[in-house]
């Protein structure tokens, strides 16, 4: 396994060993888990090279203190990718991409940045399309994968991919959970015992709203959910909506033909956890 942190080698070793070659890219901020590696697999599966980059990208946190916390763990993540056997490792530092202007690009994703998400962490898309663009840039890669549990961001990265016409294919994988439900995250270490054991509530209730939505309207589906986490003694609701996938607006009514998801973020003491599940 290699490790780049310069992008002129990156670039380099990626164009030598590329001719006729499919390239798998996976990018993360590190701190890995079982579900970084699932994505990791299915690119192995799916393409003659892996690339993975590790990159704590600074203008997609909204908070400071978020991505002063974030939980940095290089060693571990290391060993983890060649446990899946991953080719080449792209690890730069914050002035590496953004030289001395760590800011993000503005971008107009039709919509889909103004919801959930977007609304709770201002200017948090800019920094992922920022980010996102960039290293498509340097890695060229064929195919590039990125987990539903950030199901916004998804359809986002695919709308970025369509309108720029960029000559990559976005593959979208399931979300990878703990044997108890709760949706794996680097974050997850962060929470106390107390909360971590609170946790799996989130897909517990969501799996009751998805019953729920088969017999009876948003809204009161949407209420049902805001009720069960009042009552909940440790878990801090900070949004539940049922949208449509394709254009993440919230919807009130149901229609034939659409497919619908409800999305979860939830405090679990200042630790803010994601959530979705297709309706
Ligand atoms: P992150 O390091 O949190 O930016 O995540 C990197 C990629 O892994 C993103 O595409 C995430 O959606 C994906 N990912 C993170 N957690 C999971 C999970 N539990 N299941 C599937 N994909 C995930």
């Amino acid at each position: 396994m290699l490790v780049f942190a310069k992008i002129k080698s990156v670039k380099q070793k990626i164009s030598s060993l590329k001719k006729g070659t499919s390239v798998g890219f996976v990018p993360t901020m590190g701190a890995l888990h079982k579900g970084h590696l699932s994505l990791i697999k299915k690119a192995k599966k799916e393409n003659d090279l892996v690339v993975v980059s590790i990159f704590v990208n600074p203008t997609q946190f909204d908070k400071k203190e978020d991505l002063v916390n974030y939980p940095k763990t290089i060693d571990n993540d290391l060993e983890l990718l060649k446990s899946v056997s991953c080719d080449l490792v792209f690890m730069p530092s914050a002035e590496e991409i953004y030289s001395k202007n760590i800011k993000s690009e503005i971008f107009d994703f039709e919509g889909l940045e103004h919801q959930m998400e977007g609304k709770h962490r201002v200017g948090h898309f800019d920094g992922v399309g920022t980010i996102v663009k960039r290293l498509f840039e340097i890695v060229t890669p064929t195919k590039s994968y990125f987990g539903e549990k950030d199901f916004q961001q998804l359809q986002i990265i695919k709308k970025m991919v369509k309108k720029n016409n960029l000559p990559v294919e976005i593959i979208g994988c399931d979300i990878y959970r703990e044997t108890d439900g709760l949706a794996m995250s680097s974050r997850n270490v962060r929470l106390t015992k107390e909360h971590r054991k609170a946790a799996p509530f989130i897909f517990k209730t969501l799996k009751e709203a998805k019953l729920k939505f088969g017999i009876e309207n948003a809204v009161n589906v949407v209420q049902w959910v805001q009720n069960e986490f009042k009552k909940h003694p440790l878990l801090e609701l900070e949004y539940f909506e049922i949208a449509n996938e394709a254009t993440l607006q919230t919807i009130s009514t149901k229609e034939l033909k659409q497919k619908y998801r409800g999305f979860i973020a939830v405090f679990a003491g200042n630790i803010r956890l994601i959530d979705n599940i297709s309706l």
